[in-house]
């Protein structure tokens, strides 16, 4: 059985979705950099179209259809970013599209998905619970499921970000990502550790829920209960029957560090205050680790990796927050 993905299959992608996607910026951060004492450069995702990288894994699956699977229309399971991402393919693409949410998942994420014409079905506790419902549906409707990580299309889609990180910071030695399915970590490290194995793959998670993290301690996919979090984006399992990202996972990365609610909102106040970017909790988890432990490299790249706040949340962070001086 296959448990890996291809560097042919991330060039391929990068062809595929070429059209849909932004190639978004890489910036220095003065202030992480002076910190760690080295260069610290930022991939800004939450500039990407939809406002999450989710759009490159979902454009890739999307895209790569057949005309037969684009008449009968697609179906996702999500807890928020990934459902947003396969809305708006589809519609560009003029494919029906439903998708499957727990009743944990904010309205300001639901009204997003239907604005770009999804039918919505809100239903279950959890990520699994939703995952279940889309299994049903799959079968009833005869729609076509794009999973939101494992997948080796969506995979792929997430591994042409690697492509772009090489092209704009060649020297990069250490690379911090936030994980949850971990298709964006398994894609990222795929490319990463071809260029050069001896690059530093650190995932991050949230302490609440951090399945992936659980999974690895026990050896086998496990399932953790989901609590509120800061990092919604983050929540959710990675399949008890997860075919490419555990294993991905396992193999390229170095390891997975985990972070308090305290560190994320630190995180989102920092990018507001000394960025001047607005970045969700999933993404804030990055700076919450550069803030927190000191990089075991010269070169870090760390992935901001989507900006859908809840504008209230984020104000409420802001007002609780000490105001810099500088
Ligand atoms: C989905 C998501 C993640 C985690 O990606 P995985 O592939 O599930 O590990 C991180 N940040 C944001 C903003 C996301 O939407």
């Amino acid at each position: 059985m296959k448990t890996d993905i291809t560097l042919k299959s991330v060039y391929q992608a990068r062809q595929r979705i070429a059209p849909v996607i932004r190639k978004t910026p890489l910036v220095r951060s003065t202030i992480l950099s002076e910190k760690q004492g080295g260069e610290v450069c930022l991939k800004l995702e939450n500039l990407q179209e939809t406002g999450s990288f989710k759009l490159r894994g979902a454009a890739n699956a999307l895209l790569a259809l057949t005309p037969e699977q684009k008449t009968q229309g697609v179906l996702a399971f999500s807890t928020g970013n990934h459902g947003r991402a396969v809305a708006w393919v589809a519609r560009e693409l003029g494919v029906s599209c439903t998708i499957c949410l727990s009743q944990r998942v904010p309205s300001y994420r639901v009204e997003a998905m239907k604005s770009f014409g999804a039918e919505v079905v809100q239903e279950g506790a959890s990520q699994d619970e939703a995952y279940d419902t889309a299994l049903a549906l799959e079968k009833d409707r005869g729609l076509t499921m794009v999973k939101p990580f494992d997948d080796p299309l969506v995979i792929a889609g997430q591994g042409t970000m690697g492509l772009e990180i090489l092209e704009q910071q060649p020297g990069i030695d250490t690379l911090v990502v936030p994980v949850s399915g971990g298709g964006l970590a398994a894609g990222l490290a795929r490319v990463i550790k071809a260029a050069d194995p001896a690059i530093t793959v650190i995932g991050v998670s949230m302490e609440v829920a951090p399945a992936m993290y659980h999974s690895i301690r026990a050896g086998k996919p496990v399932e953790v209960a989901e609590k509120d979090s800061l990092a919604d984006a983050l929540l959710g399992g990675i399949g008890l029957d997860n075919a490419y990202t555990y294993p991905m996972v396992v193999k390229y990365l170095d390891r997975i560090d985990l972070v308090s609610e305290t560190e994320i909102e630190a995180g989102m106040a920092f990018a507001y205050d000394h960025q001047g970017i607005l970045i969700e909790g999933a993404a804030a988890v990055t700076l919450s680790w550069l803030l927190k432990h000191q990089s075991p490299g010269k070169t870090t790249v760390g992935i901001l990796s989507g900006g859908n706040v809840d504008t209230q949340t984020l104000l409420d962070i802001l007002k609780r927050r000490q105001i810099p001086t500088n």
